[in-house]
């Protein structure tokens, strides 16, 4: 009989803390969970789905423009915020509950309230509601997340970061959105198509740092041709305001007169006020708890994983890590997580989308390598006049014949890699593209159509 009051107590209903409460429960473990905030973590409320579903509104701008080349009149659109808010609020409403149920029903027992570690088998709880609560747990998991990172210049508090484009009132109608990353490229995309007059300042030459060479500058070319401001290698000063309006001061002088001024400068993981030290649970120098292959801390019994230990930090990523930690502790299944060919997509219009080697990694890697690309217009874009090109690109080892790295700017580029992500996690050789009939009309049979090499070697 276990002396404690649970076998796993999990830090944070994200996404990795779910599933791995979940399995464990199901594989027979007791359960409990602390969360202060909302279920479903920063994927279900401010992530993921809200996003994702006002890349959908904003997407609707285009089939309004492309609509005319297809024969069609379209009286002129007018866009409400407040509907898109409403109903979006309500999807994320919908998923907090299921995600309470699904916890429920399996018998999580969810606790509203922040746990802090009090010793390294003891959580305090600081319950909603009021008051505290003491519970002691075999193991503990800690899945808190990250947290979007303010910028430390004058003026900060004026600045809105990832959370608070689902809380904000009305569309701005002119908006900077600083930074080069995913949350930056999605936001400026979201905000251009709703209408917002955007202008995107990175303190780089290039956006999207970590993807391929090729496909950054095609997008960058994209989101310029769009109508997306873009002003690179600088930084901001500071930002003043003027009644309800910002002007964000960049260094060197220049301002720009806006009514929103988002900084999307990163995500760091969410440890303070856990009382890890405590716990004798080791950092990292950004604050990410060190874990081992199976999610172990400095402290044998405390794991950690998603966000909160800052590695790939993706939703399905933290779903597989806790799905590998429930198996691992609670169902005698040893299980790894292999992190190579996890496939990603960046949600801008157009799409990117990426799963493997970038060309500049299978080189460093030492690999002799064939690139295949492909650069064209989409067929819909003939009649709709929609000025988008897309770009896809094969990375092929030459002595193995491997497929290293599959890449793509373009129309439905996340649902097409997602399929090709099977392919390379199942070693596919650039022979069985070949071998694989296309289907026509699409973008995708691109891929399995590249006979030409561009080779500078
Ligand atoms: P990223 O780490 O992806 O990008 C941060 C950007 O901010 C970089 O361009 C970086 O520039 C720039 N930056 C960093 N510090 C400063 C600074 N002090 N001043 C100016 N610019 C700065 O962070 P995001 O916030 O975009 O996203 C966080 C993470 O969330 C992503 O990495 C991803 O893992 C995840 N995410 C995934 C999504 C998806 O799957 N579609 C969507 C959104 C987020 P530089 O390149 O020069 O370092």
């Amino acid at each position: 009989m276990s002396t404690y009051d649970y076998d796993l107590f999990t830090l944070g209903a994200g996404s990795g803390g779910v599933r791995a409460s979940r399995m464990a429960a199901r594989f027979g473990a007791t359960v409990g969970l602390a969360e202060g905030r909302f279920l479903g973590g920063t994927c279900v409320n401010v992530g993921c789905v809200p996003k994702k579903l006002m890349v959908y509104a904003a997407q609707v701008s285009d089939a309004l423009r492309d609509a005319a080349g297809f024969g069609w009149t379209v009286p002129p659109a007018h866009f409400d915020w407040a509907t898109l808010a409403k109903g979006r609020d309500a999807e994320v409403r919908r998923l907090n509950g299921v995600y309470g149920r699904m916890l429920h029903g399996v018998g999580v027992e969810v606790i509203d309230g922040w746990a802090r570690f009090a010793d390294a088998h003891t959580l305090d709880i600081a319950l909603s509601a009021g008051g505290h609560r003491r519970v002691t747990a075999e193991r503990i998991l800690v899945t808190t997340g990250g947290a979007p990172v303010r910028p430390d210049i004058p003026g900060a508090e004026r600045a809105l970061v990832s959370d608070d484009l689902f809380t904000l009132p009305a569309r701005p109608d002119r908006a900077v959105v600083v930074g080069g990353g995913y949350i930056a490229v999605e936001f400026a995309c979201i905000l251009h198509g709703l209408g917002t007059d955007v202008t995107l300042v990175h303190r780089g030459p290039h956006l999207l740092r970590g993807f391929d060479e090729d496909l950054r500058a095609h997008l960058t070319e994209q989101l310029r041709a769009r109508g997306v401001r873009l002003i690179l290698n600088h930084t901001v000063r500071c930002i003043e305001s003027e009644g309800d309006g910002r002007q964000v001061v960049l260094e060197g002088g220049d301002s720009i007169d806006v009514d929103a001024a988002f900084f999307a400068i990163g995500r760091r993981p969410s440890t303070g006020g856990l009382g890890l030290a405590e716990a004798g649970v080791e950092l990292g120098a950004k604050g990410e708890i060190r874990v081992d292959a199976d999610y172990a801390t400095s402290v044998p019994h405390i794991f950690a994983l998603g966000d909160v230990t800052d590695r790939i930090n993706l939703t399905p990523v933290a779903i597989e890590e806790g799905i590998a930690f429930a198996r691992t502790q609670f169902a005698g299944q040893p299980t790894r997580l292999d992190y190579a060919n996890v496939p990603t997509a960046v949600f801008s219009t157009p799409p990117m989308a990426t799963v493997g080697l970038t060309e500049a990694q299978a080189r460093q890697a030492g690999a002799r390598i064939d690139v295949y690309t492909s650069e064209f217009r989409p067929m819909k874009n003939t009649l709709s006049g929609n000025g988008d090109r897309s770009l896809m690109k094969l990375v092929v080892d030459r002595d193995s014949d491997r497929v290293l790295g599959v890449h793509m700017v373009g129309a439905d580029a996340p649902e097409i890699i997602q399929g090709f992500a099977v392919a390379l996690v199942a070693g596919a050789t650039k022979a069985s593209f070949d071998a694989t009939v296309g289907i026509h009309p699409t973008a995708a049979e691109e891929f399995v159509t590249m006979r030409e090499r561009r080779n500078e070697d």
